[in-house]
């Protein structure tokens, strides 16, 4: 005969050390959501258009966060897939901003110096943050042009760039945004406060 006990949903507690219980605060604070809000509906995962292409689907990753797994989840491809298109945001019914979980989970991966996931994809970060530095916009042709470069390899998209250039859509010369020196002083700041935390 069941009791009132058995009738009861099985409830089961998952037990963090420090170390996972400071990291999962960690991401919390960075991204500024609490992810404990998380029930796992997978709404995120589903919106995803790169969800196919990552190694976690995003509420997976949310998932590790939580369980204050911070190897898988620092080291994880997803957080590097992702384009920050804010879908699983938006389609989060508890109102937790996946996306900017993603990114602090890559500022972090790259504080912490962790193996980075996908690191072409992270070169291709710092080329397009360059460029922005140098002309306040992105210039797309010097973007790919320095990325191959480093990466020497000059051929494998040259019929895209020839597509793209035949319909105007990569300018040839760069332009520059009117108050450059503003956009400028940002990066200044941020070097500066960089300087700072690392002393
Ligand atoms: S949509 Fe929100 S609640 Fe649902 S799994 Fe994703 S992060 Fe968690
Ligand atoms: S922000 Fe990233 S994780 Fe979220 S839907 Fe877009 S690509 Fe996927």
């Amino acid at each position: 005969m069941r009791n009132a006990a058995d009738s009861q949903p099985r409830r089961s507690t998952v037990h963090l050390t420090a170390q996972q219980g400071h990291f999962a605060r960690e991401v919390s604070r960075r991204a500024h959501v609490n992810i404990a809000r998380c029930w796992h509906c997978k709404c995120c995962s589903n919106g995803c258009p790169f969800a196919a292409a990552m190694d976690f689907y995003p509420n997976q990753v949310i998932r590790l966060a939580q369980l204050g797994l911070k190897r898988q989840a620092l080291e994880s491809s997803s957080i590097w897939i992702c384009v920050g298109c804010n879908t699983c945001s938006v389609e989060c019914p508890q109102a937790i901003d996946v996306a900017a979980v993603m990114d602090a989970l890559r500022q972090m991966a790259i504080a912490e110096k962790a193996a980075v996931g996908e690191p072409n994809i992270l070169e291709f970060h710092r080329e397009v943050v360059e460029s922005i530095r140098r002309y306040g916009r992105t210039h797309k042709l010097e973007i790919m042009m320095r990325y191959k470069l480093k990466k020497h390899d000059w051929l494998s998209d040259v019929n895209i760039a020839l597509q793209m250039l035949s319909k105007r859509k990569l300018d040839l010369r760069p332009s520059r945004v009117k108050r450059l020196e503003q956009i400028q002083a940002v990066f200044q700041n941020i070097l500066q406060a960089k300087g700072h935390e690392q002393r």
